[in-house]
């Protein structure tokens, strides 16, 4: 058994997070966001999976991510790429892997128009300005974006993670503008915490990513479940001494003497390094506070509360159940999609 960092994706419980989150809003079709690696618990087995579910639309950043889902999802899956393409090599992927483009700007449409001249979707900034046409568009213009026959209108909310923020009904305001405009194409706005905004930000499609992936604050009634558990092993258990340090900086300081465990993961992992003295661990049911700063290789963690001392080689918790990845993010000062598109290469995915 190795005792490199090791990350169990749960691939039942993201096909599970994904017909929960499709239960929400029963007229609408909910998509799945697997960009960056599906959040860095893998596009292949995940695309897959959720494939097998019963999604039939995903979301992507690069043609080549793109490129990875139609291997993994097949003929019939509906793949938009939301970064828009870009001249060069992009298009040839565009092509052969038959993906739709997610087209943000006149230059997009420019370029879409002169050569790929395939399926294409239509972003607008409704107010986050990142990516999207803008919405004061003429007559003209509307009309030359129709013939275009995008498959889909779209646009992203810059603050649904807050409920009560006026910028959700302002955009939800100009998005109804610019579908209004495309009749007959289906128009979509909400990501993951749009989608528990209520019926009126669901439209006819959802993108949601995160959530698929465990993370996010669901509303009282929606219970996702555990995507991802990531484990450490214990390579070394020792007392520390009162008075005695931890960790590079010597930051920590004993104050009575504390059994400690040394765990095999690090920064270099992608566990930040804000994390430190702040992050919890769980061996067992027992929560092991970090202690001093995460080297690039190593944590070292309370078990002063243990009742049986652990091996060499147990295997200690930093997400999963009782490490919940919001928590566990929160308490390195970032949010679950940094922590979990961070995992490095290092952490060995394991899927169940
Ligand atoms: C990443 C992304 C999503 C998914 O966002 P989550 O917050 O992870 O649900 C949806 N739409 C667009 C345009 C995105 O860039």
């Amino acid at each position: 058994m190795s005792h490199m960092p090791r990350a169990t994706v749960l691939t039942g419980n993201i096909a599970d997070n994904w017909r929960t989150l499709d239960a929400l809003h029963p007229g609408a079709t909910t998509a799945a966001v697997v960009k960056a690696d599906a959040y860095g618990l893998g596009i292949a087995r995940i695309a897959r999976a959720l494939r097998i579910a019963g999604c039939q639309t995903f979301f992507v950043a690069y043609p080549e991510e793109g490129a990875a889902v139609r291997k993994a999802a097949g003929k019939a899956a509906r793949i938009f790429v939301l970064n828009g393409p870009m001249p060069g090599r992009d298009l040839a992927l565009y092509r052969d892997a038959d993906l739709t483009a997610v087209l943000s700007s006149e230059a997009h449409v420019l370029l879409w128009n002169n050569t790929v001249q395939g399926s294409c979707a239509l972003q607008f900034n409704t107010g986050m300005n990142r990516l999207g046409l803008p919405t004061d568009l003429g007559e003209k213009e509307l009309a030359g974006l129709r013939r275009l026959q995008p498959v889909l209108v779209m646009s992203h909310l810059a603050c649904a993670d807050e409920p009560d923020h006026p910028m959700n009904a302002q955009q939800r305001k100009a998005f109804n503008e610019v579908a209004d405009a495309f009749p007959d194409t289906p128009a979509s706005l909400a990501n993951s915490n749009g989608c528990y905004l209520g019926k009126k930000f669901a439209y006819d499609l959802t993108r949601p990513g995160l959530a698929l992936y465990g993370g996010t604050q669901p509303p009282a009634g929606i219970d996702l479940k555990t995507a991802v558990i990531l484990e450490a092993s214990i390579l070394s258990v020792f007392t520390g001494r009162a008075g005695g340090h931890v960790g590079y900086g010597a930051t920590h300081t004993l104050t009575e003497d504390r059994l400690l465990a040394t765990c095999s993961l690090g920064y270099a992992d992608g566990i930040p390094r804000s994390g430190g003295g702040q992050m919890t661990a769980w061996l067992g049911d027992l929560p092991c506070p970090v202690l001093g700063r995460i080297s690039m290789d190593l944590i070292t963690i309370d078990i002063t509360g243990c009742t049986k001392q652990p091996k060499i080689g147990e295997r200690v918790e930093f997400l999963g159940e009782n490490a919940k990845l919001e928590a566990q993010a929160s308490a390195c000062g970032t949010l679950g999609y940094e922590l979990l598109t961070g995992l490095g290469p290092r952490v060995q995915r394991v899927y169940r």
